[in-house]
């Protein structure tokens, strides 16, 4: 038998708004507004050659709310270090640490 339960069950995820599926416009820092050896939230460059942190320029917050929920977008970025254009996944942001200068390994 079926049994309707009332629509109030804890754990219920918060609906989502649907985000479209276009790219999310991130800002990112200049290199000359990043100090060596701090930790920046953003990605590693995909340009190996480079492998710099791209540092998000933190004004997320002055979005809507809702912008923070959607993980799944991606972001186009173009690396203020090498110039790399590629594609990163919001939801594979990390904190990271800005090095410079990596002579030899
Ligand atoms: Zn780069």
């Amino acid at each position: 038998m079926a049994i309707k339960r009332p629509s109030k069950s804890l754990g219920t995820p918060v609906r989502r708004p649907v985000t479209s599926p276009a790219l999310r416009h991130v800002d990112v820092r200049a290199p000359n507004q990043m100090v060596p050896g701090e930790l920046y939230l953003g990605w590693m460059c995909k340009n190996k050659a480079c492998g710099r942190v791209i540092a998000i320029v933190p004004a997320q917050a002055a979005d809507s709310p809702a912008a923070a929920a959607s993980d799944d977008q991606l972001a186009a970025l173009k690396c203020p270090h090498c110039g790399n254009e590629d594609l990163y996944r919001w939801s594979a942001r990390g904190e990271h640490k800005y090095t410079v200068a990596s002579t030899g390994a």
